[in-house]
């Protein structure tokens, strides 16, 4: 669908491009397939939308001979999604808001092009249930966080996150000329794949790297001090300085402090 079509089925239908539910459309075709290559969907795959919208990439997963449940969030849309159909009936929509909505226990291809202000609730959504992949759109600065290198700036607690579930298998820039409303910010393509989960309890790791996080200034000894007095003894068994600030801790490092913190 390029912007004239677009917005020839916008007037068709009556709608308007509502901000508050992030409707920016894709309207590069070059994209929507490359989307789709990155996730490799083959005939006879499962594979979650979230957010179709006018369904640029519902199109083209169907025209892949994907099976697609799509779930979008304004009626408008989901009602008129019912064009794609297929003749053995691979599309199932629902209109709902994808955070509240329940998702199947069965390891989904999860392709699309997500709605941004609520990137990090999804991706905590998706993670609760198993997996194939999930390829997604997002903000480029969100981007740039999941991708970054231990002590930068930008490498965080959304980074650890994404590494404890998933690992990234590659990723690319999109322009926002290539959307209807142009979006202020840069987006970017990432494919993450499922992968075993390390052995640790999520609940007992995250509270600690968050607590370590929020204070990110501060070296972990004096951010952690009340919970942990004598963390500089388990840091120096760990090998690592006592002055160390939390972004220089990898996943792995974080996931021996918390053992021998456990313990
Ligand atoms: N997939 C389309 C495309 O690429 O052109 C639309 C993408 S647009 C960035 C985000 C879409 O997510 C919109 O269609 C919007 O209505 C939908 N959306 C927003 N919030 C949602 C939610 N909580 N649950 C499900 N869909 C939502």
């Amino acid at each position: 669908m390029n912007q004239t079509e677009l917005l020839r089925f916008l007037e068709e239908i009556g709608a308007r491009p509502k901000k508050r539910l992030s409707q920016n459309f894709l309207i590069d075709g070059n994209i929507v397939r490359k989307i789709v290559q990155l996730a490799e969907v083959q005939p006879g795959d499962q594979v979650l939308e979230i957010g179709p919208g006018p369904g640029a990439l519902t199109e083209e997963l169907l025209a892949r001979g994907a099976s697609v449940l799509a779930v979008e969030k304004d009626p408008l849309f989901a009602r008129h999604l019912e064009r794609f159909q297929t003749p053995d009936k691979r599309l199932e929509v629902h209109c709902d808001d994808i955070l509240r909505y329940e998702l199947p226990h069965t390891r989904y291809k999860v392709v699309a092009n997500l709605p941004y202000h609520i990137t990090t609730p999804i991706l905590e959504k998706l993670f609760e249930c198993p997996f194939h992949s999930i390829t997604i759109m997002i903000q480029k600065e969100v981007a740039d966080r999941i991708r970054a290198k231990p002590s930068t700036k930008e490498f965080g607690s959304l980074t650890l996150f994404l590494q404890f579930y998933s690992t990234l298998h590659s990723s690319f820039t999109v322009s926002a000329s290539c959307f209807y409303p142009r979006p202020s910010v840069d987006s970017t393509v990432l494919r993450l794949n499922s992968r075993p989960l390390p052995d640790i309890d999520p609940n007992q790791l995250f509270p600690l790297i968050r607590k370590a996080y929020q204070q990110r200034r501060k070296t972990l000894v004096s951010s952690l001090r009340s919970l942990y007095p004598n963390l500089s003894s388990t840091l120096e068994a760990l090998h690592l300085s006592t002055k160390a600030r939390p972004e220089e801790l990898t996943l792995e490092q974080w996931i021996s402090l918390a053992h021998l913190l456990q313990m």
